[in-house]
């Protein structure tokens, strides 16, 4: 019995990881929960799994959350009651608990910075979904996971894809691929993208988009702000960045290909020019259940893969000028130090402006490339994760004071 703590239970990160607990109830126990602030799904988790520690970060919630589950305990929904914390402490507690052997990381952006090096610096695997992570301060996160000796299990599919295309090799024992060393007899990998919500639009009509349009995703079902990042590639971008520090390649020999089906997730080359590529139906169950069952397969009654049904697999090069976000990854990645955590900040500042309507779709690519070109003369190459921590902040003012000064 593997034990689970979820980081970000709420999410669709965290409630697909429950799903599968809950189907594989002789493989899988949940004993910490985290979430952001719906307490309603989280007490309804609380009562089904009956978790042994729960938190929710935001804190004034907890007195509430107590009285529920008070009440449920008086009518005996709930055996006894789980240990409450809150906060950033309480999101620590909940990475680090002593007894889960794996951390589902679903918290949604830089958020799940603090937690995930918590889970790290205290030997725990992660399922890393949470890229924004790694993204914004990988100069310090690599290093804690050759110190701790932690594993990071991609849970990102495409990750997830090029992770299981390497098992069998000697160096993808151990998930020894995560540290960022580079991969032996590994030439290029190409991240498939289904083109998100805009793949069909002209590039003209992107100036009309609503956030109803940029949060319909043709293939995937998600939280809001990696299906705006799916709309505007950055997403693409971000798992560049995401291959580059998990897989040790340099940035040209990670490319990104459209791929409408999403039914290839992602395809390695080998040395010898053998492209080896892992299929599916577009569904995150698949990859978060490898990181949790890995390096083990379980059977699923999940529905088979019929090609005759897909039919027809396509495949296009990505449109650069329509979709700007995937060179400013590429540039900041090349760029390295804290400009990946400067990208990371300002994409999600321009995303959060976006769906609370403050700017146009179009803006989003145009305020992160102005906020990294403001960034560059201060770059700094070897940061601290309080180097990172202050760049992060600097890069959403930035994004808040271009909008207050109209100057995009
Ligand atoms: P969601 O928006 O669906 O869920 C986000 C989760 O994070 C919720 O549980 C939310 O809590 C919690 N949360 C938000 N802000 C905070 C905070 N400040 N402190 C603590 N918890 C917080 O996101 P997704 O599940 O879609 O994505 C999660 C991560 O996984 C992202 O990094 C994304 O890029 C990555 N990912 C997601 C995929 C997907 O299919 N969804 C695919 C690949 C990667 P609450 O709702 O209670 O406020």
């Amino acid at each position: 019995m593997k034990a689970i703590s979820i980081l970000g239970s709420t999410g669709s990160i965290g409630t697909q990881t429950l799903q599968i607990v809950e189907e594989f109830p002789d493989q899988f126990n949940v004993v910490a929960l985290a979430a952001g602030s719906n307490l309603n799904l989280l007490v309804q988790q609380i009562e089904k799994h009956k978790p042994e520690v729960v938190a929710i970060a935001n804190e004034s919630l907890l007195p509430e959350l107590q009285n529920r589950l008070n009440d449920l305990l008086s009518i005996k929904k709930l055996p006894r009651l789980p240990q409450l914390v809150g906060g950033a402490d309480g999101l620590k507690t909940i990475a680090s608990w002593d007894h889960a052997d794996l951390v589902v990381t679903g918290i949604v952006g830089c958020a799940g910075l603090l937690p995930t090096l918590a889970a790290i610096r205290a030997g725990k695997d992660l399922a890393l979904a949470n890229k924004e992570t790694l993204i914004a301060a990988a100069p310090v996160v690599l290093p804690e996971l050759k110190r701790s000796g932690s594993r990071l299990l991609p849970a990102d599919s495409e990750h997830s894809a090029i992770f299981q295309c390497l098992q069998g090799t000697p160096w993808a024992e151990n998930a020894r691929l995560s540290t960022g060393i580079p991969t032996p007899g590994l030439r290029h990998i190409q991240l498939t993208a289904s083109g998100g919500a805009f793949r069909d639009w002209e590039t003209n009509d992107l100036k009309n988009a609503t956030i109803q349009d940029a949060t319909s995703h043709p293939n995937w079902s998600m939280g809001k702000k990696i299906t705006v990042d799916s709309a505007t590639l950055m997403n693409k971008g971000l798992e560049v960045i995401e291959a580059h520090y998990l897989f040790g390649l340099n940035y040209k020999q990670i490319e990104i290909v459209i791929h409408p089906q999403s039914i290839i997730h992602s395809m390695v080359e080998l040395a010898d020019s053998s492209v080896l590529a892992q299929l599916g139906w577009p569904d995150m169950k698949l990859p978060i259940l490898y990181c949790m069952s890995w390096p083990n397969r379980l059977e699923t009654p999940w529905k088979r893969l019929n090609l005759t049904e897909v039919k027809q697999l396509s495949f296009f090069e990505p449109d650069r000028k329509k979709y700007p976000c995937m060179d400013l990854a590429y540039a900041a990645g090349q760029s390295g130090g804290t400009m990946p955590a400067v990208l990371n900040a300002a994409n999600e500042e321009a995303v959060a402006q976006f769906l609370k309507e403050k700017i146009h779709f179009l803006d989003i690519p145009r305020m992160i490339e102005i906020t990294c070109e403001r960034h560059k003369n201060d770059l700094i190459e070897e940061p601290t994760l309080n180097d990172i921590l202050l760049v992060d902040n600097w890069a959403r003012k930035e994004v808040q004071e271009n909008l207050k000064r109209n100057s995009l």
